[in-house]
């Protein structure tokens, strides 16, 4: 039989076992007990093929920020695929839906960010960065500048280039990374690495690090500092107020281009449009995915500032994907983008779910497994700690209390994530307030059921 919704859920698991190599998952174990295999969805809920209905809290991979079901996007997508499904923009040519997307890309991103080097997502938007920043450079006749330093536990994505820029330990363990020429600093995780001094002076002090890396290297040598505004995948990790100027000062100093990494950021999460907006820096080039189209169509892409783009401008640059302004990605986040925009989706965040959903969340606090919780815009997280104080971990088995908690959340019906012993949310930025109490009472529940 075809292999659809409707075939028993045990058959569906054995195919997927079979067949599907599963990312960031160790395959025998999943094999053992089974996907949850996802069925349908709307609004901010997943349905199952057992039927449940499962609270989204983290908007697919931070990504469905307008929530699923959306009629006018498949609309779009149809429209698009019937007029023009593929054309590719290498070879001087262009199509209405990458122009009017790049345009309107401009148009929302601060300052003199007014141009765009599409990509099918962020991984690769971040490997067109590093060829972008070490480009540059030769050109402004300054090739020594080629080392690119990003954060230990920053995640940038999953291709070599990308892995390299981020700072995850067992991503670089498999495959020989990262690739010469890339350098990582600590990150800004107060609760993990400060403690004794004060939230204040601990976020200088990492932010320092770039500068006493840069003056070790000699500024002849460094291309550029790349950064999530706020740390995602690493836990969101939401830098001491003093962290972001400091870096800002420095890359000016020092001439360093600054890579703002907006690929969870972008796009309302922190309560404006960019998080660098929200964090008060002057990004050269921004890395745009996920948000972008809410996940519907696979795009991504780099924006780069007047100057950048006028260097790159001068010369061939040797780079490009078959998909670059793939026109039905790019016709469906123009109308994501639209729809946000005639929605007021980022005043939401900022004047209604964003507050609401700080309230209920800190409120978590009083629970007896939870240290620090934090939240900016719409992101959180929520340090799991034995006895609530900061470096405490439940350190023989770090991460597997957050394993257990999220597997508690689950058989609940609430998708929350864990990163180590961090506990983090992201639901569509459209979540009312009626469903935020669910998400919370969901995860209390999840909590109380760990401890
Ligand atoms: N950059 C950041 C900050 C991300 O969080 C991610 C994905 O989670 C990526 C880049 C990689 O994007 P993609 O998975 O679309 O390649």
């Amino acid at each position: 039989p075809a292999i659809t919704n409707h075939l028993p859920t045990a058959e569906l698991q054995a195919l997927d076992a079979a067949h599907h190599m599963h990312p960031f998952t160790t395959g025998a174990d999943l094999a053992a007990k089974g996907a949850r295999v996802i069925t349908r969805a709307k609004g901010v809920y997943l349905t199952d093929s057992e039927g449940h209905e499962i609270l989204d809290g983290m908007a697919g991979l931070w990504c469905v920020n307008i929530g699923y079901g959306r009629e006018e996007l498949a609309e779009v997508a149809a429209r698009q695929i019937r007029e023009l499904p593929y054309y590719n923009t290498f070879f001087q040519t262009t199509h209405v839906p990458a122009i009017a997307l790049a345009a309107k890309i401009a148009e929302l991103a601060p300052g003199d960010l007014n141009h765009v080097f599409f990509a099918s997502g962020g991984s690769d938007a971040n490997d067109t960065n590093i060829r972008m920043v070490r480009t540059y450079w030769d050109v402004k006749g300054k090739p020594g500048k080629k080392i690119i330093i990003g954060r230990k536990n920053g995640y940038h994505g999953s291709t070599v280039g990308a892995t390299s820029l981020g700072g995850m330990s067992a991503m670089h363990a498999q495959g020989g990374l990262p690739i010469p020429d890339i350098h990582h600093i600590n990150e800004p995780n107060w609760w993990a690495a400060g403690g004794e001094t004060s939230p204040e002076d601990f976020g200088l002090a990492c932010a320092q690090e770039l500068e006493q890396a840069i003056l070790e290297f000699g500024e002849d040598r460094v291309a550029a500092f790349i950064a999530e505004p706020v740390q995602g995948a690493g836990g969101v990790i939401i830098p001491p107020e003093t962290y972001w100027p400091e870096i800002q000062r420095i890359c000016d100093k020092y001439e360093i281009l600054l890579i703002a990494d907006e690929v969870i950021c972008g796009f309302g999460r922190t309560g404006n449009w960019f998080g660098s907006q929200t964090m008060g820096i002057r990004p050269d080039i921004m890395t745009i995915a996920k948000g972008l189209s809410s996940g519907y169509q696979p795009i991504g892409g780099s924006v780069v500032s007047d100057e950048v783009a006028a260097v790159l401008d001068s010369v061939e640059f040797n780079h490009g994907y078959t998909y670059s302004g793939h026109p039905v990605a790019a016709a469906v986040a123009l109308e994501n983008l639209r729809i946000m925009e005639e929605e007021g989706v980022v005043e939401h965040v900022q004047t209604v779910a964003g507050p609401y959903l700080a309230e209920k969340w800190h409120a978590l606090a009083d629970h007896p497994l939870v240290g620090e919780t934090k939240l900016i815009g719409m992101m959180g997280s929520l340090a799991l700690s034995p006895n609530k104080e900061p470096h405490a971990t439940f350190a023989a088995e770090a991460g597997t209390i957050g394993y257990i908690c999220r597997e508690r959340c689950f058989a609940n019906n609430l998708v929350m994530r864990h990163v180590g012993d961090r506990m983090i949310i992201s639901p569509p930025l459209v979540i009312a307030p009626e469903e935020i109490d669910i998400l919370i009472e969901r995860a209390r529940k999840a909590l109380d059921e760990t401890y």
